[in-house]
Order: structure tokens, then C-alpha cells, then sequence
């Protein structure tokens, strides 16, 4: 039987973990060829053979930081060489900043925004020559519920998340005719290596009995079906959407 994905080729920043792992493993599941990507080489590197042993599809781990615009350009070289075209690019990769704005530091939110935001952008237009030759292309950008609510103690993550936002919609619009999509996840609530220490606190499961309808944080496997969507053929008329997976929080 053929997977939806066979012959693909996905590019995913932040793959050596969480919500960047689970998205690999979802296109995987699809059938496609991943490139794993992360700044630890060694972690990557072993998150791509879990892949390519739980899905039989190849895997490969590549280490870059996606804040580098020479780490991107050659992230992109690295999977055209292992597999010779690349159909999907998911940018999870992401740092999250706590505090109040009086105790983030300018060296704290210039991080956040050269990893999240300027890096997603570098990514994009890392990929651009190779999915305007080939006049195809699936990109999925990773926002949040902090692209659309507030929450405080967060300013300068948040701004990066908002910035996602946009940067999907205008490069969508960009895009529009060069057959590449631009869409993007806004994840809820998901305990991963980011959010874990977080999500021992009572301030966490108060957080998710006020805003979350369902009453509990996600499970990884939930964002399966947005990423199979947003990665699939089928999806080539949804431009610039935000889609939310996030148990109801900014629906309530
Ligand atoms: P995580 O468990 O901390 O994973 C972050 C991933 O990004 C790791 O693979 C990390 O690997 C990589 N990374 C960090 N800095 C990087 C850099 N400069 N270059 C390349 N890779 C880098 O976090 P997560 O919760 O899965 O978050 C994934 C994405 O989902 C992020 O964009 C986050 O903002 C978003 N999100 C998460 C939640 C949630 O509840 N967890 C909610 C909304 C949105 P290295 O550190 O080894 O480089």
C-alpha cells in the first residue's frame, strides 16, 4: 500500500524532540523521507534512526542552528544531497523566554527572536531556490496560542509568536503562485522538554482547568493529523491559515 508522502522529501527544524519530533514522525508515518535537525548533533542524529526504525522510512539528523543563516543555506544542501529534493519544510525549532519584562534581559529577547523568528524566516528563504525550481512546496511554520491570547510573564516569546503569524501570511501571499504553500500550527498546551518543569507547578493545571475546554494538555500524537493535512498534496487551496491545536483554548 502507498502512504500518502512516499517519495517526499521533509525537512524539520527542532525534530530531535518534542513537537519537532512528533511532527517528523508524523510525516514519516505518511511515508516520507526526513531530515531531522537540531543544534545537538548526537540528539538528532539518534531521533532520525528512532524514526527510520518505528516508520521504516529514511531518516537522516543534521546539525544546525537555525539563528545562522550559513547553518540553514547548508541544512538545506545537506538534505538535497541525502535524498535530492525537499517537498516540506516544518520550522519548530524554538526557545521559550519566562520573566517579566524588567528581569528579560535585551540578550534574552534577541535570542528568542534570532531563533524563532528570524530563524523560521531563514529556513523559508533557505528553501525558497529549491521549491521554486520545482514549483512545489508544503512549508509549515510552528505559532502558538501566544499568537492570538496573551499570557503574562512571556513578552518576548509571545512577540516572536506573533511575528510567526504574520510571516506566514505575507510570505503566503508571496508565494501564492510559485506553488509553495505557507500555513502554520498554533499548538496549545503540550508537555515536551520545553514546558515539562512548567507543568509541575499548580499555576500549570490552573492554567489548563481556566483556559483549555478539553481540561488537559495535548498528547503529542494529537498534532498528527494538522502536520499530515498541512503537508499533503490535498491542502494546495489553504494559503496563510493558523491552524489551532490547542483542546478549545482560543475558541472559548
Ligand atoms: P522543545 O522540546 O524544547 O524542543 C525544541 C527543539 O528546538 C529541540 O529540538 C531543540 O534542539 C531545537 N532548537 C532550539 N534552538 C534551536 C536552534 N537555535 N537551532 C536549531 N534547533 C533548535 O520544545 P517544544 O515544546 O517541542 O517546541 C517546539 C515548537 O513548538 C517551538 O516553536 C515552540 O515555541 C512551539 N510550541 C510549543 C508549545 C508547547 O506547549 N510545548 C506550545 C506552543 C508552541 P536543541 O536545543 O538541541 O537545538
Amino acid at each position: 500500500m502507498t502512504a500518502e508522502l512516499d517519495g517526499q522529501v521533509a525537512i524539520i527544524t527542532g525534530g530531535s524532540r518534542g513537537l519537532g519530533h512528533a511532527m517528523a514522525r508524523a510525516l514519516a508515518q505518511q511515508g516520507a523521507r526526513t531530515v531531522l535537525a537540531s543544534r545537538n548533533s548526537n540528539e538528532c542524529v539518534a531521533a532520525a534512526a528512532r524514526v527510520q526504525s518505528d516508520f521504516g522510512s529514511p531518516s537522516v539528523g543534521a546539525a544546525a542552528d537555525v539563528s545562522n543563516p550559513q547553518d540553514t543555506d547548508l541544512l538545506v544542501r545537506r538534505a538535497v544531497d541525502a535524498f535530492g529534493r525537499i517537498d516540506i519544510l516544518v520550522n519548530a525549532a524554538g526557545i521559550m523566554v519566562r520573566g517579566g519584562i524588567e528581569e528579560t534581559s535585551v540578550e534574552e529577547f534577541d535570542r528568542c527572536f534570532a531563533v524563532n523568528l528570524r530563524g523560521s524566516w531563514l529556513m523559508c528563504r533557505s528553501v525558497a531556490a529549491v521549491m521554486k525550481a520545482a514549483r512545489y512546496g508544503r512549508i509549515i511554520n510552528v505559532a502558538s496560542v501566544q499568537s492570538f491570547v496573551g499570557l503574562t510573564h512571556r513578552t518576548a516569546y509571545a512577540s516572536t509568536k506573533g511575528g510567526i503569524a504574520s510571516l506566514t501570511r505575507a510570505l503566503a501571499l508571496e508565494w501564492a503562485a510559485a506553488g509553495i504553500t505557507v500555513n502554520a500550527i498554533a499548538p496549545g498546551a503540550f508537555v515536551t522538554p520545553m514546558v515539562e518543569r512548567a507543568s509541575h507547578t499548580p499555576e500549570f493545571s490552573e492554567m489548563i482547568q481556566r483556559e483549555v475546554p478539553l481540561g488537559r494538555s495535548g498528547r503529542l500524537e494529537e498534532v498528527y493529523g494538522a502536520v499530515q493535512l498541512l503537508a499533503s498534496p490535498r491542502s494546495s487551496y489553504i494559503l496563510g491559515a493558523i491552524i489551532s491545536v490547542d483542546g478549545g483554548w482560543v475558541a472559548h
